[in-house]
């Protein structure tokens, strides 16, 4: 019997990529779970991987070739669930690590998906509309046979957006001669689009994050935030905390750091942003400092909600945070999980912590199957549930296993995932 992974779980703790990162803790709850052989490297192996090439015909007449990606990491708990993104560097590689995460999230949330990923390798910045309207229906009439609302329902990613979703979904219903607006999610309310799902990322965060401060006694008067990014994500999550009592002491993007220990009046730098390119620059509600300086603050609540791989083990001794709430996907690499333990700091992990939109998502698809709509009140309210559910179980799972909650997690997960497996059984 092969137990390759028992001998390379116990973490090398080396792991800096994000992908790597999320394998090394895929194979040390693999390994505590003692997944037999058989259904680690199944579970490890995409179902299928395709690459299409997308010919375009661009603005000035030429004819160029994309080349498009779609990997459906697994199924057996229902349909591929999982984004497509654009981007120059986009590859296969790539694309199937963050399949198998979308396995993982969609497990722990309890949603009847699988895991999915797509892409096409392309400049967004250097395309027109047109084109970009014409490589995304040429991808979409390449995998006609992949998607489906009961096969791989895809969503938006880095550099595709509602109207990219538009186009995908107008595509699939031509194709098959009626509209399907369950093919895709993440569309324009217009389109088939759910009630809150903007809101819903941001909105896990907190619902996750308030969970733990209650597990722990925390008051949230006395909770101080610092939030790593103000896109959808970090803004909507500042708003939510404030909403319950926290102070946002800081906030970040691309144009640096702003700190305020009286706290940051949210509303006025959302607004700020809208009339300044989309940017904080030169905000003046809180002191200008460096994003590294912000991941270091004294604060309760650190919420990463920018990038991958933002606390290493360079920074990890220095964060002062009770907890870090992982809005982003992998902001916290495999080698600072350690330190960060033995500091005592409490991680919601990813594939908990944001998991609120792809669970709208499923909401989304789940009104496009009926015709019927629900009310943003409704959908918050299955969202609370649904996060709390998910919280409760990660948390069980990990005190009975006795490791963290992001190893947690990934055993909730895999569990799920196994058990499915073998209830169904294997056909070959
Ligand atoms: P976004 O593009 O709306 O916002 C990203 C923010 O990060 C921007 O404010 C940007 O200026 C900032 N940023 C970029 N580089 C930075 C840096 N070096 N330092 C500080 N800030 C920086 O993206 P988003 O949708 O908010 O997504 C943020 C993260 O959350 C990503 O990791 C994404 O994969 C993850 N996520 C998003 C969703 C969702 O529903 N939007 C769902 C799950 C996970």
């Amino acid at each position: 019997m092969d137990y390759k992974y028992v001998e390379s779980a116990p973490l090398s703790h080396t792991a800096e990529d994000p992908f790597e990162s999320m394998m090394v803790r895929f194979e040390t709850a693999a390994m505590l779970l003692d997944l037999h052989p058989g259904v680690y490297t199944y579970l490890k192996t995409p179902q299928k991987q395709i690459i299409v090439a997308i010919p375009i015909q661009m603005d000035d007449g030429t004819i160029e070739v994309f080349e498009g990606y779609r990997v459906i990491h697994n199924d057996v708990r229902g349909p591929s669930k999982g984004g497509i993104r654009y981007g120059p560097d986009v590859n296969l590689k790539e694309v199937k690590a963050l399949a198998a995460w979308m396995t993982w999230k969609c497990a722990v949330v309890n949603i009847p998906f699988g895991g999915a990923k797509g892409g096409v390798k392309c400049d967004p910045a250097k395309l027109t509309q047109v084109e970009l309207e014409k490589i995304t229906r040429r991808y979409t009439a390449n995998l006609l046979d992949v998607f489906g609302p009961e096969r791989d329902v895809p969503a938006p990613d880095v550099n595709t957006n509602e109207q990219v979703m538009g186009w995908i979904m107008d595509t699939y219903s031509m194709h098959v001669r009626h509209t399907t607006t369950a093919v895709v999610t993440g569309k324009p309310i217009l389109l088939g689009g759910s009630q809150g799902r903007v809101e819903a990322t941001g909105k896990g965060v907190m619902i996750t994050t308030k969970a733990l401060m209650d597990k722990l006694g925390m008051n949230p008067k006395q909770t101080r935030i610092v939030v790593q990014g103000f896109g959808n994500v970090g803004s909507i999550a500042s708003q939510e905390f404030q909403s319950i009592g926290c102070t946002v002491i800081a906030i970040s993007d691309v144009s640096g750091a702003y700190y305020n220990p009286k706290g940051i009046n949210i509303l006025d730098a959302i607004k700020y942003r809208q009339t300044n390119k989309g940017l904080l620059t030169d905000f003046s509600g809180g002191e200008k400092i460096s994003n590294e300086e912000l991941l270091e603050l004294d604060c309760e609540v650190l919420v990463p909600a920018a990038l991958e791989d933002q606390i290493t083990k360079k920074n990890a001794n220095k964060i002062k945070a009770k907890i870090i709430a992982e809005g982003a996907n992998g902001p916290t690499a495999a080698a600072a999980d350690p330190i960060l333990q033995s500091k005592g700091i409490h991680v919601i992990p990813d594939i908990l912590c944001n998991a609120g939109g792809v669970t709208v998502s499923y909401f989304e698809w789940v009104q496009d199957r009926m015709g019927y709509f629900w009310s943003k009140e409704d959908v918050f309210e299955k969202l609370n549930r649904i996060l709390t559910e998910a919280f409760t179980d990660v948390n069980k799972t990990a005190e009975q296993h006795k490791v963290n909650m992001r190893i947690g997690a990934y055993i909730l997960a895999i569990d799920r995932v196994a058990k499915t497996l073998k209830m169904r059984g294997i056909y070959g």
